[in-house]
């Protein structure tokens, strides 16, 4: 038995199992017979993607699509393996984003760029290259209907620039990607939770992702659903601490100075005292070490994402 959470409105998530439990959420959208996933993890996730679907009463050729927020692997390393399996299927992706599925030989290079090669092998095996027919490389504002209700893509930059929000009307609800941030249910307190902002390399643009965060609350969304972790309540509030993050990670960032070889370091010690200054002000309760490994990876991530930024910024 595979855990299925039932938000109503036809939405459902379950935990794509990537490197750990709560880190990488699938969400299925069903209308009247038709279902679309939303990020399709890695290939190790699609046992679990086909065992939902059939947990629902539902056939990999009842999906009509596969709806990529972006094409970093943690989101789309799996969607090849998907797609083969789910014949009827077209794959969405941002248009930035749709030769790479085609051919993902140079995301896999970025990929071990970031992890180095063995343990990018490790996390995403081999990546299967999605027929170009099949894909859908959808602009701003592209229409997809599905059953009785329509999927809206927003290009929302900010955290990629190949990064598409879905909007569901009927739901009254965003599917976010990484540009809302990350908010991960061990920091959950009483129902309270939290997010943080993802600056992962090599695209992060604070201006972009500021606009992305507004245009999303513009369209006044009940709740979001984030692909760390799943749903997200009291979207304004949130969206202001992200807003907030954005600026004290500028922050740290200009702060750690010149690209003398030392600075990646100074601004994961810079995140790192962030962290700890979020964990007062939204009262965390995890202890300082289980935050810490909770946390590794997205300081990690998050200081070479703005040191790219830096270094792209004074090229410009
Ligand atoms: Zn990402």
């Amino acid at each position: 038995m595979i855990l299925i959470d039932n938000y109503g409105s036809g939405i459902h998530a379950f935990d794509a199992q990537y490197e750990r439990p709560l880190r990488v959420a699938i969400h299925l959208v069903i209308d009247n017979g038709r279902v679309a996933i939303i990020d399709a993890a890695h290939n190790a996730s699609t046992p679990l993607t086909l065992g939902a679907l059939a947990q629902l009463g539902f056939k990999p050729e009842d999906v009509d699509y596969v709806c990529l927020t972006h094409v970093h692997l943690d989101h789309a390393g799996g969607a090849g393996v998907l797609m083969r399996e789910c014949r009827n299927a077209k794959l969405v992706v941002h248009p930035r984003g749709a030769r790479h599925m085609a051919d993902p030989s140079q995301l896999m290079a970025g990929v071990k760029a970031v992890y180095g090669n063995e343990e990018a092998e490790r996390r995403y095996g081999e990546l299967i290259p999605v027929p170009e027919e099949r894909i859908i490389a959808a602009a701003d504002e592209t229409s997809l209907k599905l059953g009785n209700r329509e999927l809206l893509c927003l290009d929302t930059p900010g955290h990629a620039r190949h990064h598409l929000c879905f909007y569901d009307a009927t739901a009254n609800t965003v599917f976010t990607g990484d540009v809302f941030g990350v908010s991960y249910r061990e920091l959950d307190i009483d129902g309270q939770q939290s997010v943080l902002v993802t600056s992962s390399p090599v695209q992060f643009e604070p201006q972009a992702m500021r606009d992305s965060i507004r245009r999303i609350l513009a369209l006044q969304p009940e709740v979001l659903y984030l692909t760390h972790f799943s749903q997200l309540r009291e979207p304004v509030a949130r969206g202001d601490d992200l807003l907030r993050q954005i600026d004290a990670y500028v922050a740290i960032a200009e702060k750690a100075g010149a690209d003398d070889g030392g600075r990646c370091q100074r601004i994961t010690d810079g995140l790192w005292q962030f962290f700890d200054e979020e964990a007062q002000r939204r009262g965390w309760t995890l202890p300082r070490e289980e935050r810490r490994a909770l946390l590794a990876l997205d300081a990690d991530l998050n200081s070479q994402g703005l040191d790219v930024w830096l270094k792209s910024r004074a090229k410009a």
